[in-house]
């Protein structure tokens, strides 16, 4: 498959484009290359369906804001290939009216049976960490609508198979034949003439199977990726719909996330803070020795280059981010209370900050300004 374009890039639109604009645009193209003005045109369908495509997306709020932030993988397409875009039926039955009448009835004159689609099932997927940092391959057990064996179909009598209904009415052009779905069969042309145990009307029945899918690397909570055909049959075997799958994050023990970056914690002793020392740190592929420079001031930030996640989107890897925190004892035995004391007056141990020691309003400014 080839790469997709960008969706601004097809709709020929800036990505500050407001909403008018994008259905302006949308509309040009969508009538530009309409399927009646271009019979059997195969690039023009393309056209046709990758505009639509481009146009379900960014006329959606939501859907425009996952496509801002994580590109093509945020609104289905990263998993498992083969996204198929959208079919003629979905694009006239969800955008008919953008087309105004241009083609008389807000949809298609031809008579083209429709082909019915199955629904798209969701599935949520909790996901570590770990397996984010790398991407993994998952299976994913669903029960989902199947075409059950053996169902036989006959022509619907209401449109005579051909799944729709016309009827005349009057425009200020005049009298116009108008066709419309068939309400019997759904526009299928279809209905079932004999139904095994266990099929529902439109000849499916559920059943357990396990899809393999690959999950990206760089994912984030509450992303969804579809894999195209993969949800339930489409009645009267028609198109299956697509299998969604809703990832959820599993918080991990010690490492929190903030989009690519991640930050840790660390407690160090005050006998480490001051005359140096080094810990481990957990990373998502196992244990970072990190140094503590003598004199090290609790609230130093060090930063661990390429220990974070990478992006679903762009190339690049996060930074693990270590907080320093210097541990002070809850409670000390006797002895080392006398130690302690002996030391209560010695300069060394006095705070005396020289300017260098940043405070946290200066720590949280620094982290803004770059
Ligand atoms: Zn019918």
């Amino acid at each position: 498959m080839s790469e997709k374009r960008d969706y601004y890039e097809v709709l020929g639109v800036g990505k500050n484009a407001n909403e008018s604009e994008i259905k302006k645009a949308y509309r040009k193209l969508a009538l530009k290359y309409h399927p009646d003005k271009n019979p059997d045109d195969a690039a023009a369908e393309a056209k046709f369906k990758e505009a639509a495509e481009a146009y379900e997306v960014l006329s959606n709020p939501e859907k425009k804001q996952r496509y801002d932030r994580f590109g093509h993988a945020g609104v289905g397409g990263a998993a498992g290939g083969g996204y198929g875009g959208m079919n003629m039926d979905d694009i006239f039955s969800q955008f008919g009216d953008i087309f105004g009448g241009a083609f008389g009835g807000g949809g298609r004159q031809s008579s083209r049976q429709r082909t019915a689609r199955g629904t798209n099932l969701r599935v949520k997927l909790k996901l570590t960490l770990e397996e984010i940092s790398e991407g993994v391959k998952k299976k994913i057990k669903v029960n989902k609508l199947v075409n059950a064996e053996v169902v036989t179909f006959k022509d619907c009598g209401t449109c005579k198979g051909t799944g729709r209904v016309t009827r005349m009415t009057q425009t200020f052009l005049g009298a116009m034949q108008t066709a419309s779905t068939c309400p019997t069969c759904e526009g299928t042309g279809k209905i079932i003439d004999k139904r095994p145990a266990g099929a529902d009307a439109n000849g499916l029945r559920r059943e357990e199977d396990v899809i393999e899918i690959d999950i990206p690397a760089g994912v984030e909570d509450g992303m969804q990726l579809s894999v195209s055909g993969k949800g339930n049959a489409g009645p009267f075997n028609g198109i299956p719909g697509d299998l969604l799958v809703v990832i959820e994050e599993i918080p991990h023990e010690s490492l929190r996330r903030d989009g690519q970056n991640l930050h840790y914690e660390a407690f160090i002793s005050f006998i480490d803070a001051t005359l140096g020392g080094s810990i481990e740190v957990p990373t998502l592929t196992g244990k970072a020795k990190i140094k503590i420079e003598p004199g090290t001031q609790s609230g130093k930030m060090l930063r661990l280059k390429g220990k974070g996640l990478p992006s679903v989107q762009f190339y690049g890897t996060g930074d693990l981010f270590v907080h320093i925190n210097v541990w002070t004892p809850k409670s000390v035995t006797k002895e080392e209370e006398k130690l302690l004391e002996k030391l209560r007056n010695s300069e060394s141990f006095i705070p005396n900050p020289d300017g260098k020691e940043k405070g946290f309003f200066q720590r949280v400014k620094d982290m803004f300004s770059n």
